[in-house]
């Protein structure tokens, strides 16, 4: 059976999406679409050569009989709104980061769900999924390093919109860290304090550019992550976990080492589309198998609700200039499973 699949957005990660679950995946086909800006559907569409039903409004998406689950892919603040219509039409949900804009949001879609009474959602998080990342957790879980103490951390792009804004380096950036590093580390965030270093003059006047973050885990490890997000040389994703034995590295993405003009050099990404489209394929193919077993294993709701709760916290200690608690409420039962 073809799963079939309705999109809501299709700006970059939308049309991404779109052409991984139609050309590059199994099981599924991208039957139905829309966005605010449907000349621009239509346009994506054509330019991928797909053929779907092309709807004014996300409601429709998700209420058409055509269509078996939801892919959401538009801007942050839909987020909420359209995995809740999702559930309440109980169909499943992959629903790119943030879940909601606050932990407030995520927690509403998180009661909803449990309502419902079975998992419906996955949380865009790739970062899971990645290869790299994975061998890290491997050897961390396997004991090589001993027990982490410290973790340096970095997300760099080469440049971000005029509409990118001080707030969007913790909801929409440092989104990826607060899930992974939980993830990695099997722990959660106690506290986080975030530092502002001499502005570049790559940033506009909207954006206090790079940040530093500093958390402390339930665990006492501690993490510094900084966001640079105009660092003008490319996409790049660090993470160093020292232990108590020896320090694991992230693998850099594999490129041709050249010898070349008294140099020695590999090239770095500069698309984040580039640095992670094996994960994206890894994620998005096991929430298909997984919607198809009738059983979600992926990111789940809660995992966006705990990043969420972290999210909140760096917002206000980015604000305060304090060293901000990080409440997360316990698990529950419903997400143990
Ligand atoms: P984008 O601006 O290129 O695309 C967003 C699209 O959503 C636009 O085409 C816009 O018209 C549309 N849209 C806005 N409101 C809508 C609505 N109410 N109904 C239907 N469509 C609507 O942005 P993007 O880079 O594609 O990002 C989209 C989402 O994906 C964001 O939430 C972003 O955080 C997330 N994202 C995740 C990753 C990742 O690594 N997992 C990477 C990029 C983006």
């Amino acid at each position: 059976m073809t799963l079939k699949l309705g999109v809501i957005g299709t700006g970059a990660i939308g049309q991404e999406h779109i052409r991984r679950c139609n050309n590059v995946l199994q099981g599924a086909k991208v039957v139905a679409v829309s966005d605010i800006n449907v000349d621009g559907a239509r346009a994506a569409l054509q330019r991928l050569n797909i053929e779907a039903e092309v709807y004014q409004d996300g409601h429709q998406v998700i209420q058409s009989p055509e269509v078996d689950a939801i892919l959401v892919t538009s801007w942050d603040p839909t987020h909420e709104e359209f995995t809740l219509a999702a559930i309440a039409a109980g169909k499943p949900v992959f629903c790119e980061k943030p879940l909601a804009m606050s932990a407030e949001g995520c927690r509403h879609v998180v009661e909803a769900e449990i309502k419902h009474g079975k998992r419906l959602v996955q949380v865009g998080f790739m970062r899971p999924y990645d290869s790299g990342y994975r061998a890290l957790k491997k050897v961390i879980t396997d004991g090589e390093i001993g027990e982490p103490l410290m973790l340096h951390c970095a997300h760099r792009n080469p440049t971000v919109p005029e509409n990118y804004t001080t707030d969007m380096a913790i909801t929409n950036t440092v989104i990826h860290e607060l899930d992974v590093l939980r993830w990695l580390t099997n722990d959660d965030y106690k506290s986080v304090q975030v530092v502002f270093p001499r502005v570049t003059s790559k940033s506009h006047a909207k954006l206090k550019d790079p940040q530093i973050v500093l958390f402390e885990t339930q665990k006492g490890v501690r993490i510094d992550v900084e966001i640079f997000v105009n660092c003008a040389y490319g996409y790049d994703i660090q993470c160093e976990v020292v232990g108590e034995t020896g320090i694991a590295k992230l693998p850099e993405p594999s490129s041709v080492q050249l010898r070349k003009d008294a140099k020695l050099s590999n090239t770095i990404l500069v698309d984040w589309k580039d640095r992670f489209i094996d994960a994206y394929d890894v994620e998005l193919q096991a929430f298909i198998n997984d919607v198809k077993a009738g059983q979600l294993t992926g990111p789940s709701a809660w995992d966006g609700f705990a990043a969420s709760v972290a999210a909140d916290a760096c917002l206000k200690a980015q604000n305060s200039g304090a060293i901000e608690p990080v409440e997360m409420p316990p698990r529950p039962d419903f997400y143990n499973h």
